[in-house]
């Protein structure tokens, strides 16, 4: 593959086709980011796939399988299948999950499909959303094939990631895979998807509001690698994609196409930093990795990622704003040493609550548990940093309003009650989530400054989530 060198002001300006194999010198990092994808387009494309086909193969394919959901066979056979075989296209199906069935990329169902590859098969396609996408780049890794994603929803950022979410034994992980060759996003399929799903897109992408300042958090308090880069490189599709709000509410083909181009983009935000998922993932995906952990441990509704992302980003926009007007000064860190639960304490609580999953969270808790002095320190320094920190988090930190409007627009769904979640499910969200996860995100600041559980409750009530 031919790979062309960007300059900063290049980068910034391309669309996410515009970087397509491309390599980038970082000014503010120091790294090299690269772009591992081929082709990544939003548009009228079903039509270009055997042409797009034939690029990545140098050949015309013989043999292309199509993996998909079978709740959407209609769509998928009507708007994919039909119009490729009529083009001449020699492809045969591998279908998973069954009608009416919420599928999930879990990693056997993605050695089943593996196994289902046939010999002479050369390249996959993936037809559908989130779990396709991940299923496929699993089974395309799994048997050495290239492969082309065709987005049917605008519904999660991962089409153009190099990882992908697989659930094993009820855990998600995120897995480094093999990128897609080629990526489309059909805007004439994509136009009828599922509002919910279009709004789950949303959601996913307003994640960026807190995930870049959660990064930039941990950077300034416990030091370790953060580029600036991610973050800038999204912020024009952001605004287009927040001026066009009220169009994506009905179904305008523009502003579904300004959401698509968006949803690429935010993906190759962490492919170009090698799967490094920090720039799209903070305590919102905290929020949300531990939701859906609850369908598994209390048998709650499951919902779509990328909707309980978009109400976590509420939630997380007024944390900001909650800590932001605190004054540090009156925690005594003596004080909060001795009211915060031993760490046998937490680990007794955590294999209570969460049974299988508690080893996680142990985990975590053992390594973020400082001892009594570490935790004085940290105070202290936090303390003494205080205006430093929120001058270094501020360029990252939008405020709860000028998110919260564009969302309200879209027609986003933005209560607990719209992701069947209780103010309980929301506090212990806020509590537990971070010992569930090794990111470090304002959640851990909140808990070492002794801040819960009734920061908890006010961020509830100031993210208006609670109606
Ligand atoms: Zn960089
Ligand atoms: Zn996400």
């Amino acid at each position: 593959m031919a790979t062309s060198i960007l300059s900063l002001q290049d980068f910034l300006s391309r669309d996410s086709n515009g970087l397509s194999y491309s390599t980038f010198f970082c000014p503010y990092c120091g790294q090299t980011h690269q772009v591992p994808i081929g082709e990544m387009r939003v548009g009228h494309l079903v039509e270009e796939i055997p042409h797009s086909l034939e690029r990545i193969l140098q050949h015309p394919p013989r043999k292309v399988q199509i993996l998909f959901d079978r709740a959407i066979e209609e769509i998928i056979v009507e708007g994919v299948i039909r119009p490729l075989r009529q083009n001449g296209l020699n492809l045969s199906l591998l279908p998973a999950g069954q009608k009416g069935v919420l599928l999930d990329s879990e990693t056997e169902l993605g050695n089943q499909l593996a196994l289902a590859v046939d010999d002479d098969t050369e390249i996959l396609i993936g037809a559908g959303s989130g779990v396709i996408c991940d299923l496929t780049k699993w089974v395309a890794t799994r048997t050495h094939r290239p492969f082309l994603i065709l987005g049917t929803a605008p519904s999660m950022n991962a089409y153009t990631s190099i990882t992908a979410t697989m659930t094993e034994n009820d855990v998600k992980t995120s897995v480094l895979l093999n990128p897609a060759d080629a990526v489309f996003l059909d805007v004439d399929i994509m136009v009828n998807a599922p509002m919910e799903m279009i709004h789950a897109g949303v959601g996913d992408l307003a994640a960026r509001s807190i995930c870049n300042a959660d990064w930039k958090l941990s950077q300034f308090i416990r030091g370790g690698y953060f580029c600036p880069l991610p973050y800038e490189m999204t912020a024009e599709n952001e605004r287009q994609v927040h001026a066009s709000a009220r169009g994506i509410a009905h179904r305008d083909p523009r502003a579904i196409t300004f959401l698509g181009e968006a949803i690429l983009k935010s993906g190759l935000s962490m492919t170009i930093l090698n799967g490094e998922t920090s720039p799209s993932s903070g305590a919102e995906h905290v929020i949300s990795h531990f939701w859906d952990l609850l369908t598994h441990t209390r048998h709650l509704p499951k919902n779509l990622h990328g909707t309980q992302v978009g109400v976590g980003t509420i939630i997380m926009l007024a944390f900001y704003e909650y800590m932001r007007k605190i004054d540090p000064g009156k925690i005594d860190p003596r004080q909060v040493v001795r009211h915060r639960p031993p760490v046998e304490d937490l680990l007794r609580e955590n294999q209570v609550r969460y049974g299988k999953a508690a080893p996680i969270f142990n985990e975590v808790v053992k390594t973020k548990y400082l001892s009594d002095d570490a935790l004085i320190d940290r105070i202290r320094w936090v303390q003494d940093h205080w205006e430093h920190l929120w001058n270094a988090v501020a360029p990252y930190a939008p405020s709860l309003a000028s998110i919260r409007e564009p969302l309200r627009q879209a027609g986003m769904p933005m209560s607990l009650s719209s992701v069947h979640r209780s103010k309980e499910d929301a506090i212990e969200a806020l509590i537990k989530g971070p010992q569930y996860r090794s990111r470090y995100t304002l959640l851990d600041l909140a808990w070492e400054m002794g801040l819960f559980p009734e920061a908890a409750e006010a961020v509830l009530e100031m993210a208006g989530v609670l109606d």
